[in-house]
């Protein structure tokens, strides 16, 4: 979904958009997480002379795998949305193109909006790394692979980490 500037009328335009998460997943293309439907969004758009302002939320739910014991499970994300773009005048976007540094920087390209690619774009930074299912999630045991959530495995983890310390003992040791 695109909205072309010159669309955004003097008073603002409001979106509310339900998406069903195909689209978004598109453009992410090869990401550890599934978008489930519905992904929905308020945004509102509005332009000054030489910008655009997008503000509004968004909520999707994200399917991915837990980062301890490995189990997908679903989450919802809200997300704030609030970004500025610069809209750039073409002369000073040919002396642009000389420089790489302000690639990064908010500048429209073109005339056009993405809607899908700005609650990509903040829907990935939302998304947390390390994903746990829950706040206590114990994991999976390191030596025998069991979910520790479901039981506890005769593994001795715990004279694995003693093994450990008193080979760096026997180091120190050996040093003097
Ligand atoms: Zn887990
Ligand atoms: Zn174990």
């Amino acid at each position: 979904m695109k909205v072309d500037i010159a669309d955004i009328p003097a008073h603002g335009l409001q979106l509310n958009i339900t998406k069903d998460g195909d689209e978004l997943q598109a453009i992410a293309g090869a990401v550890d997480f599934t978008m489930l439907p519905p992904v929905s969004a308020n945004l509102s758009l509005s332009k000054t002379d030489g910008e655009v302002l997008i503000d509004g939320n968004m909520a999707a739910v994200i399917k991915q795998q837990c980062a301890r014991c490995l189990k997908q499970f679903e989450q919802v994300i809200n997300s704030k949305i609030d970004i500025v773009y610069t809209i750039e005048p073409e002369h000073i976007k040919k002396e642009k193109e000389l420089t790489n540094e302000d690639l990064s920087s908010n500048y429209l390209e073109g005339s056009e909006i993405d809607i899908n690619a700005v609650l990509f774009e903040q829907l990935s930074l939302d998304i947390p790394m390390q994903p746990v299912c829950k706040p206590d999630c114990k994991g999976l045991c390191p030596k025998c692979g069991a979910d520790l959530n479901q039981r506890k495995c005769s593994c001795p983890a715990t004279e694995q980490i003693d093994q450990r310390f008193a080979k760096l003992k026997e180091l120190k040791l050996n040093k003097k």
